[in-house]
């Protein structure tokens, strides 16, 4: 009796190596399987670029009153959720920097003092910006909050995200390289016809740059137009080309001098020494803000920062990790082809590693989402420096194509990349709708001529919890013209 258990157990034990090495096998095999044929969308809105609205445009309004606040913005004033940092213009006079804030709009008893800054930039000088941090919020809490007090008064409201935690929803717009044409506008439109918690913004916010002397009043329109959603939800800023703003021949050598009068982010909070790399959490959700115009090379502060950060992430909290960065990893248009070749060599392993679910860069003024795929295997000596298809690896999504005076990318790399599973130069938006610890369903939106129609949604499956989830298997939809 005895023996037939041993001889059981010493046949389990057999089942079990054998299980574990099928399991190590197969695992071993996914990262070279293979995925469908990419599809590369002929649907083409136009060609030409837009010019930027007129000055006088009705997106452009000023509120009405004596030294109104205007282009009301807000962003995330801490890592976890619970802090708002404010921002505002008054241009006749400093006014002040308070913010009265409360939970109902009749009942506005918090105050929070702010700062007040301003700049020049070659002949600009800009109004009166100021920013102010509410701190001690509640999680996934609907507060109203007034600004312009002995002035005009203008009254918002916004909700704070929700309590870091594997199960919570969150849904999470998408939108890069917005600018302020009549394609920008549209693109905001399509948006709020069913808006998000927040907004993950992938770079090059105003297009300022490209008027003569990178006219300022640019950066004033943009942030009036974009009012209307930022003043409401927290915008994720990620720096672009077009916030560098390196002008020597205009006496201006601080880089992102305007973008960071006007934009702050709360990157003390993630231990970040740089406001354009920094890391925040929401609900579910660990985003980390990288900067593709700031040194990344080994021992640089972001290198450190990025090191340490990955090391940091809590997956049993926050089980979706992603990264936001302006230059695409991972891009088979001929715009900016290999810009961001430096940043994925280096960085790269690094988010295999780390299982990072997904990249999401702008830049490129198109649309493009790629399989799981890596390219890590190359060093100097070996040669191997092929993208393969990888389960470990991050979906690189490519959103710079929120319609800017520049216009779009229109040519691509022929074949089609393996990696690259849809592709398309048209304008548009994409939304990020995490449901739980698992799944979360995405979707990108083009422009089509006015109308917001889903092109490209699939099933994102969790890379902490089924990292080894083939997700590219699961149904996705697209309407494509091929
Ligand atoms: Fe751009
Ligand atoms: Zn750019």
């Amino acid at each position: 009796m005895e023996r037939t258990i041993l001889i059981m157990k010493a046949a389990a034990a057999t089942v079990a190596v054998l299980l574990a090495v099928a399991v190590l096998a197969a695992e071993a095999a996914a990262p070279h399987h293979q995925y469908p044929r990419g599809v590369t969308s002929t649907y083409r809105r136009k060609l030409e670029a837009s010019e930027d609205m007129p000055l006088d445009a009705d997106v452009f309004a000023v509120p009405p009153g004596r030294n109104a606040p205007q282009q009301v913005h807000i962003t995330l004033g801490d890592q976890a959720g619970t802090a708002m940092t404010v921002s505002w213009v008054t241009m006749e006079a400093e006014g002040n920097s308070t913010v009265l804030y409360g939970r109902a709009a009749g009942r506005l008893d918090l105050a929070a003092e702010g700062t007040t800054t301003r700049y020049t930039f070659y002949n600009y000088t800009s109004g009166f910006i100021h920013h102010c941090t509410l701190t001690g919020l509640d999680h996934a809490t609907r507060y109203y909050y007034a600004v312009g007090h002995g002035d005009t008064v203008r009254t918002f409201w916004f909700t704070t995200p929700p309590r870091p935690g594997p199960d919570a929803p969150l849904r999470l717009g998408l939108i890069g390289d917005l600018g302020q044409t009549a394609d920008s506008n549209a693109t905001l439109a399509h948006y709020e016809q069913h808006p998000g918690a927040a907004v993950l913004f992938v770079g090059d916010l105003s297009y300022a740059d490209k008027h003569p002397f990178h006219d300022s009043r640019r950066w004033d329109t943009w942030g009036r137009f974009s009012e209307r959603s930022v003043a409401y939800q927290p915008w994720i800023w990620t720096a672009g080309n077009h916030e560098v703003e390196y002008a020597p021949e205009l006496g201006e050598t601080t880089a992102f001098k305007p973008f960071a009068h006007r934009y702050p982010t709360p990157y003390r909070a993630s231990g970040s020494s740089e406001p354009y790399w920094y890391s925040v959490k929401l609900g579910p959700a660990h985003i980390i803000v990288l900067s593709s115009y700031s040194a990344f090379g080994k021992y640089t502060p972001q290198f450190k920062w990025l090191e340490a950060e990955l090391a940091r992430v809590d997956r049993e909290l926050t089980p979706w990790l992603f990264i936001s960065t302006h230059v695409p990893w991972y891009n088979s248009n001929n715009f900016h082809f290999m810009e961001g070749e430096p940043m994925r060599v280096q960085f790269e392993k690094m988010a295999v590693d780390a299982r990072v679910d997904a990249v999401f860069a702008g830049h490129v003024h198109a649309y493009e989402r790629s399989h799981r795929f890596s390219n890590i295997q190359y060093n100097i000596t070996d040669g191997r420096c092929t993208p393969v298809a990888d389960r470990r690896a991050p979906v690189y999504v490519v959103i710079g194509d929120g319609g800017n005076i520049e216009g779009l990318a229109d040519e691509l790399t022929w074949p089609q990349p393996a990696y690259s599973a849809f592709r398309e130069y048209s304008f548009g938006h994409a939304v990020l709708d995490i449901k739980n610890r698992t799944h979360a369903y995405y979707a990108w939106y083009r422009n089509h001529d006015g109308n917001k129609v889903t092109a490209d949604a699939t099933w994102f499956t969790n890379r902490y919890h089924m990292p080894n989830h083939d997700d590219s298997s699961v149904s996705s939809k697209t309407t494509y013209y091929a």
